[in-house]
């Protein structure tokens, strides 16, 4: 897919459309030791009872991840206003294999 580097979009915060700047955003890794990955791990009825079970050492494989990886991702496109400066989030992913800015 192939995206524009400046996109004319509405700004919520200055209330009308402007010209736009398009990032693509950075994935950020969850730490396995916080925790806040425990709660989750937790949540998903992993890491009950003593000890880290393996879990916290190792990360386990999740079903997907194992048999049918997906190879196309979900977009996440960040637009940074050229009046304001505010950054907005893409409401919604596009399933895609490639993003390029042209
Ligand atoms: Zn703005």
């Amino acid at each position: 897919m192939k995206v524009p580097k400046q996109i004319k979009r509405y700004c919520p915060f200055c209330k009308k459309h402007a010209l736009m700047k398009v990032f693509i955003s950075k994935k950020k890794n969850r730490s396995a030791l916080k925790r806040g990955s425990k709660q989750r791990a937790k949540l998903r009825g992993e890491n009950r009872g003593a000890g880290n079970k393996g879990r916290f050492s190792k990360p386990a494989l999740s079903a997907w991840k194992r048999y049918n990886k997906k190879s196309s991702k979900k977009t996440d496109l960040r637009y940074k206003c050229s009046v304001c400066g505010k950054t907005v989030c893409q409401p919604e992913g596009i399933r895609t294999k490639r993003l390029e800015l042209v």
